[in-house]
């Protein structure tokens, strides 16, 4: 994958933990091809709150300095790798500590995104009553829900809301 595919998909990594998604085929590969352990619960509850101020405020543009606090305690180590034969940017040794890998390859896609990277947001779910972060990597950044579900469950919602104004 190319340096930008890279950035879009550590920050869908940061969102996974941050919504506790269940673990994606994306988290498996990406723990494989760097040799990282599965991280248990304490090591995830200690980066967590970062992480999530972190993500929280790059779906809100600002301010920045959440994204300064992750940088600063998982600072990235930035190299370039070529496992799997393409050429991408790494910003974690491969085989770390998770929570580190983890902490460091997290903190730089959120800082490239909360930048203004071109190719990714990160958002909030639009949906009514949902608490979970999307990633957009669509070329028309065109994203307002964090799933299928909440997207149809939003639009079954507003037909009902029209049919009620309708016959009111
Ligand atoms: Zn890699
Ligand atoms: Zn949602």
């Amino acid at each position: 994958m190319g340096d930008v595919a890279y950035i879009g998909n550590v920050a869908k990594l940061a969102v996974e933990l941050v919504n506790q998604d269940e673990p994606s085929e994306l988290r498996a590969a990406f723990f494989e091809q760097h040799r990282i352990a599965e991280p248990d619960a304490g090591t995830l509850a200690e980066l967590l709150p970062l992480l999530r101020d972190a993500v929280a405020t790059t779906a809100d543009g600002g301010p920045v300095e959440p994204v300064n606090r992750l940088l600063e305690k998982y600072p990235p180590l930035m190299y370039v790798s070529t496992h799997g034969g393409e050429t991408h940017l790494h910003f974690a040794p491969d085989g770390e500590e998770p929570a580190s890998w983890l902490g460091r390859s997290c903190a730089a896609a959120l800082a490239h995104v909360i930048c203004g990277d071109p190719h990714v947001t990160v958002g909030r779910c639009q949906a009514d009553g949902c608490e979970r972060f999307y990633v957009d990597d669509s070329r028309n950044h065109s994203r307002r829900f964090c799933s299928n579900t909440c997207a149809s469950r939003t639009t079954v919602a507003a037909y009902r809301a029209r049919r009620k104004a309708a016959r009111a």
